[in-house]
């Protein structure tokens, strides 16, 4: 059995992705190795996030261990929020708020293009490997659906008539950027263990 750690303080993470990879690997989380703190992110990529995340457990435990950092990137707004997603309209983090300045900052745009991108930093014996996964798609006019989280409620991915919070989670991980990251990480692991 190998030991692999997942850089997240979110259990939920954590037990989906034991049931995607090898049975061979064993994925434990901060909590279990007694990683309580929040892991600094301060970086102004999301590679680099994913890196200093994964880099500071794999400083102190020399283990395998792999985090994932995502952003929302908007064509017209040159790729923001990108990495400040999650605290676009302020440090309190709040999706509406974020939606609400977002929808704002495109009012009247004819260009909605954006992504979803997810980098994955894995620690494997010993060496670096990044993961990239996207999903292509366009910023509503207003809110659709009530699934999922953050900015589901306006992201409506290339090929489809439905929000991300329109969908069932299933469809929703089948094609997102973190189910597309994730693939490759696995795929990784069953070719490297
Ligand atoms: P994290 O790196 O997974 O914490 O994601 C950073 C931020 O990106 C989150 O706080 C959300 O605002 C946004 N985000 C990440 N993944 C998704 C998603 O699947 N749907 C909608 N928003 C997301």
């Amino acid at each position: 059995m190998i030991d692999l750690i997942f850089g997240t303080q979110n259990p939920n993470k954590v037990a989906e992705i034991q049931q995607l990879v090898p049975d061979t690997i064993r994925v434990r989380s901060l909590a279990d190795i007694g990683i309580f703190d929040d892991i600094p992110e301060e970086q102004n990529t999301l590679e680099g996030n994913a890196i200093q995340k994964s880099q500071y457990v794999f400083d102190r435990f020399k283990c395998n261990v792999f985090s994932d950092d995502t952003g929302l990137e908007v064509d017209v707004l040159n790729g923001e929020p990108g990495v400040f997603s999650a605290r676009y309209a302020g440090p309190q983090k709040n999706s509406e708020d974020n939606m609400n300045k977002l929808l704002l900052s495109l009012k009247n745009e004819t260009n909605r293009n954006a992504r979803f991108r997810t980098v994955i930093a894995l620690f494997w014996k010993q060496k670096l490997h990044l993961f990239e996964g996207i999903v292509n798609g366009e910023i509503a006019k207003e809110r659709r659906g009530s699934k999922g989280f953050g900015y589901d409620p306006i992201f409506i991915p290339n090929g489809y008539n439905q929000s991300f919070a329109e969908m069932p989670s299933v469809e929703k991980n089948k094609i997102s950027h973190r189910g597309n990251a994730a693939k490759q990480l696995i795929y990784f692991l069953e070719e490297n263990t």
